[in-house]
Order: structure tokens, then sequence, then C-alpha cells
């Protein structure tokens, strides 16, 4: 539920509304149900805020994975995402201009959808309208943290939505602030942070040919370059366009006009789904690796970009993210019966614990690819060759690769 003005004590207060803490606080209030502790969400951006100014729900799509589906359905979420996703029957991988392709499909994998794409902006819809009928989750917003400190049993933190400051003891702080977090800053918790040198441009394209649910995924001279399919809107056939390109071209192709644009991604894309007949608006992101040295302190505790922000090539960051979410969850509801601090350390290394091998695992994967696929060194090009070919012969290379990419890991 909304409030304008936030108590003094809760049990656990989460710092950012986006995807990330927005799904954590659903999460949690479903999860423990009635025994569930006293949550503050505290989000910076208003319902005023204009839609290129939000930072979470934006103007991109997410593949969500069929692991995230089953969390969301856990959640009692899927019921009213559904209406707004686009399964994905097949994924094409190819390399523009050699040889070697690949093809996953659910039939194979044994599955309804191998993932499903949703526009960000109504994955927020869904999870604001269930935040404000919540009867368990406080909502403020907008605001923000002007300042935050360890006090003994968790943290102070203090709050200003522009009607006034408040201070708030938490127990618990989740930080879901995203991946320019001055309050990591503030305390101190450094980044491990490398630069792709590549932005991503992001758009929704529409083309001659149906998607027939197939996503795209094309390894080009520029970067790799993902359509994924979209809800025809008024007739058109919609597709969601992740176009990664070194930071130099990046600037050029923002500042063609829209034929021109369409001229070069039909070029890099080919003519798998015909003629590409309009764009919208394009966004563009710099793209890094970036992780957290410490996702854990006394009373604190990171999640999703602050934690690990990584290259969106094959759509892990808010999939690890859930996963990640559902692991914390767990610990918490763990705490609550043993009556062990929610905050405490024995309870935020228990998850840790559970997630620090996926979490390397989904870094790894997209890191490795990001780097094979955004270079043309002749050993590069040879391994990835070799990786297509595997990926299209070798059963349990497609098994495993499909694992990852549909987010199934296995605890
Ligand atoms: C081009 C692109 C495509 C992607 N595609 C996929 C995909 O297909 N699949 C996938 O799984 N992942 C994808 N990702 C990754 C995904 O977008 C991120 O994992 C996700 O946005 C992380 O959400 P978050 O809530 O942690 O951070 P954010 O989305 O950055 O949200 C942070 C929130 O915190 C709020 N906030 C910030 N500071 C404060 C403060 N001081 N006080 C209060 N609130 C604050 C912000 O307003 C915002 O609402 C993609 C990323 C990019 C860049």
């Amino acid at each position: 539920m909304d409030i304008e003005t936030p108590a003094e004590n809760y049990d656990i207060v989460v710092v950012g509304g986006g995807m990330v803490g927005a799904s954590f606080a659903q999460a949690l209030s479903q999860s423990l149900k009635e025994k569930c502790p006293s949550v503050l969400v505290i989000e910076a951006a208003g319902p005023d805020t204009a839609k290129e100014l939000q930072p979470s729900f934006d103007a991109r799509s997410t593949a969500l994975s069929f692991g995230s589906r089953q969390i969301y359905e856990s959640m009692q979420l899927w019921d009213g995402l559904q209406d707004c996703v686009t399964p994905i029957h097949e994924i094409q991988v190819s390399d523009k201009g050699r040889l070697g392709s690949a093809l996953l499909n659910r039939g194979e994998q044994n599955v309804e959808a191998l993932g499903y794409v949703v526009e960000n902006a109504s994955l927020g819809v869904v999870l604001n309208a269930r935040m404000q009928t919540s009867s368990v989750i406080e909502f403020l917003a907008p605001a923000t943290i002007e300042n935050i400190s360890p006090v003994p049993n968790g943290m102070k933190l203090s709050v200003s939505n522009g009607e006034g400051s408040y201070a708030i003891h938490a127990g618990l702080v989740v930080l879901a602030d995203g991946g320019r977090s001055p309050i990591c800053q503030q305390l101190g918790i450094e980044q491990a942070k490398e630069s792709y040198r590549q932005h991503a441009i992001i758009s929704n394209v529409s083309f001659e040919q149906a998607h027939n649910n197939i996503a795209f995924e094309r390894f080009t001279d520029s970067g790799p370059l993902a359509i994924l399919p979209l809800r025809n809107f008024e007739g058109e056939n919609r597709c969601s366009l992740v176009w990664t390109v070194e930071d130099e071209n990046s600037n050029a192709l923002m500042q063609f006009d829209d034929e021109e644009f369409i001229e070069a991604l039909q070029q890099s894309f080919g003519n798998r789904l015909g003629r590409i007949t309009g764009i919208g608006d394009k966004f563009c992101y710099p793209l890094s690796l970036s992780i957290a040295k410490e996702q854990i302190r006394p009373g604190i505790v990171l999640l999703g970009n602050v934690a690990h922000t990584l290259h969106p090539v094959a759509g892990q960051g808010l999939n690890l993210a859930l996963r990640d979410i559902s692991a914390l969850v767990d610990a918490l509801k763990q705490a609550v019966v043993t009556q062990e601090s929610l905050g405490s350390m024995n309870t935020l290394q228990s998850y840790i614990d559970r997630q620090d091998f996926d979490q390397q695992k989904a870094i790894l994967f997209t890191d490795s690819l990001t780097k094979l696929f955004s270079s043309n060194r002749g050993t590069n090009v040879a391994s990835r060759k070799l990786g297509l070919l595997s990926l299209e012969i070798i059963p349990a290379v497609r098994k495993s690769f499909a694992e990852q990419a549909m987010g199934l890991v296995a605890r």
C-alpha cells in the first residue's frame, strides 16, 4: 500500500522498487503470508516520472526464462503476467557471414516455451499494482535515502520524500537500487568493474513477416544482435531489438534517421523476417560487467544490478536476480522459523552459500559468450564456429546451453 509517512521501525527496508526490489517484496510477502515481517519499499521514481527517466520499467523488453516463470508462478504473479508475455518456441543462433548456426526448440527441451518476452513497462504495471494492493508491504515513492549507517541490530536510514526527512531503523536493508548505487559508495562497498566498451541499442521493430515465436540471436561483425518476439499491436508484426555495438559505432547509429537505421539493421540481420517496416524510439545503454566485492554485511544484503550487472547478450541479469530472490526468501523464512535475526551474518551467509555457484556460472556464461562473439580474432572465430557446431550436433552441449538459457538451475 502507498504511504506518505514511514514508521520509525521496520524489520526489512527495501531500497529500490524496480524489477528486483518489487519482485523481492512480492516474493517475501507471498512466501511468509501472515508471518511476514514488516516491509517498507522506498523507490526514487514516482508515478509522474517520465517513462524515459524511469530506470527499471523503461522501454526495454526482458526475456524471462522458463525458471523465472516458475518463480513468478510461486509468487502468484504469473496469472497477471500471462496476458502481456510472448512465449519463445524456438531460438535461432547464427554467426553473420560464416557457416555454423544452431536451433533450440521447446519440443526437444520438453517445455511449453523456452522463455517469455515481456515489455518492462508491462512488468512494472503488474508489480506496482500488486504492491499497491498488498496489506503487508508499505510503499514510499518518490523518496530517496540521504544517509545510511550501521547500528546495533541493523541499519539507520535517513529518508526524504520532499515533504520531510525521516529517520528509520531497519533490521535488514535489502539494497536493490541498481548499478549506479551511491549508497554502496557511501558504505565503502566496492565494485569490480570491467567495461565491455560496447553499448546496447534497444528499440521495437516491425517486420513484414510474423515472428512465429522465434527468438534470433545473431552474432555480427559489430556485436551480438537479438530480435525477440513481441505481441502484435495494431496489425504490426513487432519484435524487440537489442543490438550490441562497439562504443565508437553507437553514436553514429543513434544519430541515423529511421531510414538509415533500418537499412543498417536490415544488412546486419538479413531477411529472416522479410523487410523491416518500422522502428520505434531508440535508447542506448553502456555495457559493463560489474560485481560487488561484498554482497552481505550485518544488516544489509545486495540484490540485482547492484550485486552483479551483466552483459545483456544471454538475457541472464533479471533471471539470475529472481533465483537470488528465491534463495534469499528461503533463508529469511528459515530465520523466522528458528527465530534467528533477519540481518544476522548466519542468515545472510546461508543465502550466499546457496547462490554463489549459480552466480559464478551465470557471470562466466555471459562474460565468455560476450567475449567470444564480440571479436573477429582468428582464434575466436574458430572457437565460435566449433561452439555453434557442437551446439548443433552434440545433445549434451545443447542440453547444458538450453538449461542455462532457460534458467533451470539444479539446486
Ligand atoms: C539492454 C538490456 C537488455 C536486458 N535484457 C535482459 C533480458 O532479456 N533478461 C534478463 O534477465 N535481464 C535483462 N537485462 C538485465 C535487467 O534489465 C537487469 O537485471 C534489471 O534491470 C535489474 O533490475 P534492478 O531492479 O536491480 O535495477 P534497476 O532496474 O536499475 O532498478 C533500480 C531501482 O532502484 C531505484 N533507485 C535507485 N536509487 C535509489 C535510491 N537512492 N532510493 C530509492 N530508490 C532508488 C530506481 O529508481 C529503480 O527503480 C537487460 C539489461 C539491459 C541493459
